[in-house]
């Protein structure tokens, strides 16, 4: 089979999976209103399929800095931090990231795939070996790859089973990176940090925790899942994403190894791409201040997840393990998943619909997200809403 027709024969298959669910992958936003309202087709939405878990996404201060570098920096860097595109602004992030963290370095990546990427390429290579968690997000799958190291998943969430691995690993435990997420992109359920770290201290191995869905959401300050457990001085690497909570577009990487920085000379991720453009840097400036004295922000947010998940459960929905700003809720199959995706959608309420492969376990999921700008009243009309529509898919 030649190399277009392997790409037709993807596309008949994608379709003859789901042939009239083809239009609810990428639909376009026509317009966006506020944090929780879009236009989509002729219909006024509400947005429940966002990360924009602080409501930041119209934040007047994250607007204005854009807005200045702009005018005073141009549109974009047009090259690598490694050559002309290492300008004040991702040096001023890197140490405020730091700073947040209380962590001793940063690197500031263009995306957060991209942080994944060149972090976990940067560390392991070939001989080495990366534990990941059985739902680990795509970046750090790829990461992976791009390393050479060799690949072994354990259970998701189960340390016994991340244990008995590195046990079998004998020596070569201590070239192993295990890679875990805060909260889980797709069940929203988090880490048992504390017993990981245990395990990854008696084996001498190294840790890496990616806090994309959870930077802003848990802890006092908004660190993630690490400062939720009191876990500041046990984790080798944080990675994490501007574009949840932040509203903008990069990754970073913060850790007290010093020689995090050596990752600048090695990591392709980082030396052979663009940076991020001064409009993107400065709104994520702007929005980390909002982050971290957003503790309202996220009492919100977690009332809000909360209101929904009990109110979904009793209406009689499968869910995911556990409330948060994340709630997925579990079909049958498919075209149940799309069923009640298009009834939501009847009912001006936009979610995200996931499909194997994409979720887990060949899962098919309805994936709400909930943030901080939503009021009671919007997730109270999304309770009914759900609430109706059960029985389409009892
Ligand atoms: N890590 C996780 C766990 C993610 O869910 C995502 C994005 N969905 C990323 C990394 C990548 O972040 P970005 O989209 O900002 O590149």
């Amino acid at each position: 089979m030649s190399l277009l027709e392997k790409l037709d024969a993807a596309a008949a298959a994608r379709k003859a999976q789901l042939p009239e669910g083809i239009g609810a992958f990428g639909i376009p936003i026509e317009e966006s209103y506020s944090a929780t309202e879009a236009r989509i087709g002729k219909r006024r939405v509400l947005m429940l399929g966002t990360n924009n878990y602080l409501g930041l996404s119209f934040a007047p201060e994250c607007r204005e800095a854009a807005h200045q570098a702009i005018d005073q920096e141009g549109t974009g860097t047009t090259g690598s931090r490694m050559a002309n595109g290492n300008y004040y602004g991702h040096r001023a992030l890197e140490r405020e990231f730091a700073e947040f963290y209380k962590y001793r370095e940063c690197i500031v990546f263009t995306t957060g795939y991209q942080a994944n990427l060149g972090t976990i390429s940067g560390l392991v290579g070939a001989g080495d070996i990366v534990l990941i968690d059985g739902d680990a997000h795509a970046s750090i799958y790829d990461g992976c790859i791009l390393s050479g190291a060799d690949i072994i998943r354990f259970r998701h969430n189960d340390p016994a089973d991340l244990e008995k691995r590195l046990r079998r690993l004998g020596d070569r435990s201590r070239n192993t990176l295990i890679i875990i997420e805060g909260i889980y992109s797709m069940l929203g359920d988090q880490a048992p940090l504390a017993e990981i770290v245990q395990i990854k201290n008696t084996y001498q191995s190294t840790l890496l925790l990616d806090e994309a869905h959870s930077l802003g959401v848990l802890g006092e300050t908004g660190q993630g899942l690490v400062e939720k457990t009191g876990m500041n001085d046990e984790i080798d690497f944080i990675t994490g994403t501007f574009s949840k909570s932040l509203c903008g577009i990069g990754g970073f990487c913060v850790s007290n190894h010093p020689q995090l920085d050596q990752l600048r000379y090695v990591s392709h991720p980082y030396i052979f791409t663009a940076s991020p453009s001064p409009a993107t840097i400065a709104s994520t400036r702007a929005a980390l201040k909002l982050l971290q004295e957003g503790r309202l922000l996220r009492e919100r947010l977690w009332q809000n997840a909360h209101r929904l998940y009990s109110s979904l459960e009793k209406s009689g929905y499968r869910l995911g393990p556990q409330p948060g700003p994340i709630v997925a809720i579990l079909l049958d199959n498919p075209r149940q998943a799309l069923t009640l995706w298009n009834g939501l959608m009847e009912h001006d309420i936009y979610v995200n619909l996931v499909l194997p492969p994409a979720a887990p376990e060949g899962k098919s999921l309805v994936r709400c997200s909930i943030n901080a700008a939503h009021t009671t009243e919007q997730i109270d009309q999304v309770c009914d809403v759900f609430s109706k529509l059960h029985p389409i898919v009892a």
